[in-house]
């Protein structure tokens, strides 16, 4: 079977993270979480004082880009890639609600898009991957074979990432995570460098009503229907 490029956009909170695993697991591919990497600039710009409520040195950030180093290891216990930033795992602090709230910022400077797109790239110079985010079937891989983006109402996206918050014992009420659902949406898609923005060549796939199961199977065949083309 051929290898191809998958592409996985859209909104924040529509389980496209679960569906990359997925697939990768079923197809022995390399899954790569885009907004993992934002989300590790965010969390160095918070913890050297770059960024606060009402305050972002966009200068500093991008002079101090060379000291960030990102890396995913894989960890075979939970099966996927956890984040490293400068060989510290990060991986639980990157998904706070603090990290969410300044995100979409960090990720409006094209000096920071830059350098994570073309680690991207690299990562997926030899196909066999699964890439999720914003960008990747526009920016990133616009010759991906494969391109899903995925939508579902802010609410439905907003309870779901509520539910995994208090899960993890998180205390944050659903209103303020529909807030940073809302506020992200808007940032993300009036950005000026590479706004989210559908792909022509990209399958919508709204699942506000689909389980996880209905979503990969129906994924799965379009997966098979393009290696059969490629
Ligand atoms: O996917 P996730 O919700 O973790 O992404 C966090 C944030 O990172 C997004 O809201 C967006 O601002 C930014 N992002 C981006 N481009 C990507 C992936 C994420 O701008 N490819």
């Amino acid at each position: 079977m051929k290898n191809i490029t998958i592409a996985i956009d859209g909104f924040s909170s529509t389980g496209k993270s679960t569906l990359a695993k997925q697939l990768a697991k079923e197809l022995a591919y390399v899954y790569v979480d885009t907004g993992a990497m934002y989300r590790a600039v965010a969390l160095f710009a918070m913890n050297n004082s770059l960024i606060k409520a009402d305050f972002f040195d966009k200068k500093a950030l991008i002079d101090s880009l060379p000291k960030i180093q990102l890396e995913f290891k894989f960890n075979s216990d939970l099966g996927f890639a956890e984040m490293y930033l400068n060989g510290e795992n990060v991986e639980k602090q990157i998904r706070t609600i603090e990290v969410s709230s300044f995100v979409s910022k960090v990720a409006e400077v094209s000096e920071v898009r830059s350098k994570l797109v073309e680690q991207q790239q690299e990562m997926g110079k030899n196909k066999a991957i699964v890439m999720d985010g914003r960008d990747i079937g526009t920016v990133v891989f616009p010759d991906a074979e494969l391109k899903i983006f995925m939508t579902a109402s802010a609410e439905t996206r907003a309870q779901r990432r509520f539910d995994e918050l208090q899960q993890k014992g998180d205390n944050v009420s659903y209103e303020e995570v529909l807030k940073n659902v809302v506020e992200r949406d808007y940032i993300d898609t009036h950005r000026e460098d590479s706004p989210l923005v559908i792909a022509d060549d990209a399958i919508e796939i709204d699942n506000s009503y689909l389980n996880r199961e209905e979503q990969f199977a129906a994924v799965l065949e379009l997966v098979n229907e393009v290696v059969k083309t490629v």
